[in-house]
């Protein structure tokens, strides 16, 4: 199933696109969560973590060379950031296209809130 993530990969809708080669794509968050956020995708349509396959080891592995390469470009590799990969409902996952979440610029703070 099509997501919006692959319109953008086919150039059907804009998007502020900073890397691109043959097996990922990476883009601006349209509503950044802090003062970097970036999307990095694979370019296969892969629905979420639970689908990946063994074939998409190199696919994967490049999402996190490129995040780290957008991070220091970015500047705030030495300051920190975080990576994000949502699964499914519970995960929060709205986009049914594997993405990983750069997202950095300030101090984030904890991962997660403890339930009370
Ligand atoms: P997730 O909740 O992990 O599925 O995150 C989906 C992310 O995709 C959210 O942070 C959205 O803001 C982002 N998003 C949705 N549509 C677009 C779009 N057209 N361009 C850029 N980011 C988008």
């Amino acid at each position: 199933m099509s997501t919006v993530f692959s319109k953008i990969i086919a150039r059907e809708i804009p998007a502020d696109i900073v890397y691109e080669d043959e097996l990922v794509l990476a883009f601006k968050d349209i509503a950044p969560a802090a003062p970097v956020h970036i999307l990095i995708i694979p370019k296969r349509e892969i629905a979420t973590v639970n689908d990946i396959t063994p074939d998409d080891e190199p696919a994967l592995g490049r999402m996190f060379t490129v995040a780290r390469q957008i991070a220091q470009d970015a500047g705030i590799a030495a300051d920190g950031y975080r990576l994000i990969v949502n699964c499914n409902h519970h995960g929060g996952q709205e986009v049914w296209h594997l993405h990983m979440h750069l997202v950095g610029g300030r101090r984030l703070g904890r991962m997660l809130a403890r339930p009370q």
